[in-house]
């Protein structure tokens, strides 16, 4: 019989340990400055509705046309699983009663997200986000603490190279009037653009200003800017955003090409790209009419999403950062022979019961080898039994910084241990 391997989907990808050692540092910082801001996590389920996603991010939306991963279950139900953060933290929102609590309600997330994408360098089809969301507040200044908070989370990464592209879409008063300029600019120039680009003057045009084809570039060059077609609301808006940046030293581009893909977004929309341009790690904008759309009263809202595969990527890039693991190991056991396995594993045992970051080696290895995993993994001790000491019931006890070798006698190693860890 033929031997049958396996292999991941296309597009996803095993996360293994020393990756995951990126990802723990990636969602310590995160965490450590949404927390402070006063954002509070929410997880929610891997699929929902299909619904939720078609009515939210919209249709003509490169997700809801071809990236979706729909499903029917065993109830005919259909479901997808999710392929971004936003509409299933406004339906959680709305669900749980969130709209009676003192707003603006301020929720964070580290989730996986599932689009059907064309794989390639920094696009999978299983990607991780991290983001956070800020619903209830219409003023310019959640606005600039949105900004600011992302851009702290990525210096505090060691990514402080990241750029803030930013752009206004206006809302339902000005949006309409601007579209129709767009399309009558581009009447004329249909036979000129890309075939995706028909499409998308049909179905969603705001997008035509984001394609990335070559033949469409000259005519993006020159088409009209929905900054000059704000109405007065959105203008006023949106220069109090940028006086506002300005006031705390948060630098940006004007990037008039700036749309972002989904239906829901209004008024300030922004991209965060690391050095090449166009190579987005983070985005997001305000979203004032997603709560109303998904069965809510009208709330004005706003929220950033960043994918953690790209900016992993990028860290280990990064010659000059250095992650530390993310559990320090204060203890390593090296053992030598079979009695003395025995013994690393009591001994092992009973510093994890206590609570001691310890590891230990329990297989065949000569001691050199142990004591360079212990260098490696920065332990503060490192206790051998050889066969003399197995034989013995003897520890000795290693003090790495300094190289200090002292004997004890098995049964009070645990005592001398935890008084010198103290
Ligand atoms: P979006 O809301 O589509 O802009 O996604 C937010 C962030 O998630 C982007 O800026 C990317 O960094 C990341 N992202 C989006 N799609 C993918 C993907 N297919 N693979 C990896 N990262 C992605």
């Amino acid at each position: 019989m033929s031997k049958k391997t396996y292999q991941v989907p296309r597009g996803t990808k095993d996360i293994l340990p020393e990756d995951q050692v990126y990802f723990d540092y990636l969602l310590d910082t995160f965490e450590t400055v949404v927390s402070s801001a006063g954002y509070k996590r929410v997880t929610t389920p891997v699929f929902e509705d299909t619904g939720l996603f078609v009515r939210s991010v919209g249709k003509g939306t490169d997700i809801v046309d071809k990236e979706m991963y729909t499903f029917n279950d065993k109830s005919n139900n259909s479901l997808t699983l999710r392929p971004e953060g936003t509409a299933p933290i406004v339906r959680a929102y709305l669900e749980n009663g969130m709209q009676s609590w003192p707003q603006p309600v301020k929720l964070y997330y580290f989730m996986p997200m599932y689009r059907y994408e064309r794989p390639q360098a920094g696009r999978y089809r299983e990607h991780w986000q991290f983001g956070f969301e800020s619903i209830g507040d219409k003023d310019p200044i959640a606005d600039v603490t949105v900004i600011s908070t992302a851009v702290r989370i990525f210096k505090n990464l060691g990514l402080p190279n990241v750029s803030v592209q930013l752009n206004s879409i206006g809302d339902s008063v000005c949006r309409p009037k601007y579209i129709k300029v767009l399309k009558d600019y581009y009447k004329d120039k249909l036979n000129k653009v890309c075939p995706d680009c028909k499409r998308r003057y049909e179905v969603n045009p705001l997008r035509l200003l984001d394609c990335k084809e070559k033949q469409c570039q000259p005519i993006i060059e020159e088409a009209p800017q929905f900054i000059n077609y704000l109405c007065k609301d959105c203008h006023d808006h949106f220069k109090e955003v940028l006086e506002l940046l300005d006031e705390i030293n948060v630098s940006y581009d004007l990037n008039p090409r700036l749309v972002r893909g989904f239906d829901y977004y209004t008024r300030t929309v922004f991209e965060f790209w690391a050095g090449r341009e166009g190579f987005a790690v983070g985005g997001g904008g305000r979203y004032d009419r997603l709560v109303e759309l998904l069965g809510g009263k009208a709330t004005p809202a706003l929220g950033f999403a960043a994918g953690a595969d790209r900016i992993v990527n990028e860290l280990k890039n990064n010659p000059e950062l250095e992650i530390k693991p993310s559990k320090k190991i204060d203890v390593y056991v090296a053992q030598l022979g079979n009695e003395a396995r025995k013994s690393c594993l009591k001994l092992l045992s009973g510093l994890w019961d206590t609570g001691i970051a310890a590891e230990g080696c329990l297989d065949r290895g000569s001691i050199s080898e142990q004591l360079s995993t212990s260098n490696r993994l920065k332990a503060k001790y490192t206790l051998i039994i050889g066969q003399k000491e197995a034989y013995d019931e003897t520890v000795i006890i290693k003090e790495m910084a300094s190289g200090n070798q002292e004997i004890y006698p098995q049964d009070q190693t645990m005592k001398e241990i935890k008084k010198r860890l103290q």
